[in-house]
């Protein structure tokens, strides 16, 4: 790969949910464009996984076992990247659970309360901590993964929907503070998608009539770049022909 097929060189970019599925795609693509990756989530050897795989192709990442439920962590790690780097490019929101699927008043509520605690705070405390450090970039690129479910009510998938649904209006009123910055902030709706999340929602379902993460990781990975000029908006992902 030459220089030129490098647009993200010299650019820091940090992405939640890296230790498999549409984050851990998202990674590989963004390192192969250049960035230096900040991989988080809980499963070390998946994150592990993930550097091999950056490693094999040239790129750079540090690993960042985080548990996202713990905010204060969060801000930790804020202070930690701002030792280090000064500066953040490239954010995407993207760790997510699914909670249960079932009536809202069946919900147990501590999977109520750590769906909602990854879902939507801790994404809150991740543009909290880490705003400082877009602002300090030349154009700070923040994209935060989605779901139809967050605007599109139907019976079952209450607390996924309520936290993706808190998180589209979190991210687009954050679109309008940073309006006049250097920071663009977009959501992103992958749709269906091969995952451990998708199997999960869907266990009947044969896996192989699913898009791949890698299917849909360039779509992800040109909301990031400097030329994308686009602020407050859902993308949804385009299936494979
Ligand atoms: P996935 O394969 O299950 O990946 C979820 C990621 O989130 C994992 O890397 C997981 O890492 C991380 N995560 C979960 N809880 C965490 C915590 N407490 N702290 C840190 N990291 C945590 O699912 P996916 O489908 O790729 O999901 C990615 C995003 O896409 C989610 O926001 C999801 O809502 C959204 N989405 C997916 C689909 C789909 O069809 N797949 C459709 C619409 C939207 P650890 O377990 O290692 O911590």
């Amino acid at each position: 790969m030459t220089e030129n097929s490098k647009p993200l060189k010299d650019r820091v970019a940090l992405v939640t949910g890296a230790s498999r599925g549409i984050g851990a795609a998202v990674s590989v693509r963004l390192a192969e464009l250049g960035a230096h990756l900040i991989l988080v989530a809980r499963t070390k050897a998946g994150l592990e996984e993930v550097d091999d795989k950056i490693r094999s192709i040239g790129g750079t990442a540090t690993l960042t076992p985080l548990d996202l439920s713990q905010g204060v962590k969060i801000n930790q790690l804020g202070s930690a990247l701002f030792e280090r780097y000064k500066k953040l490019d490239i954010l995407i929101g993207n760790a997510g659970l699914l909670g249960t699927l079932g009536p809202i008043n069946h919900i147990d509520p501590k999977v109520w309360q750590q769906t909602m605690d990854v879902n939507l705070t801790a994404n809150w405390w991740l543009i909290r901590s880490l705003d400082p450090l877009l602002r300090q970039s030349s154009s700070g690129r923040a994209v935060f993964i989605t779901s139809t479910a967050g605007h599109r009510s139907r019976a079952y998938w209450g607390v996924y929907a309520v936290s993706k649904a808190g998180l589209e209006m979190l991210v687009k009123t954050y679109a309008h503070e940073v309006e006049k910055t250097n920071i663009n902030v977009n959501l992103f709706n992958p749709g269906g998608t091969r995952t451990r999340m998708r199997a999960e929602a869907f266990p009947g379902e044969d896996p192989m009539t699913l898009k791949t993460p890698e299917h849909i990781a360039d779509q992800i990975v040109k909301m990031t770049l400097p030329s994308y000029a686009v602020n407050g908006e859902i993308v949804t992902a385009v299936n494979p022909k």
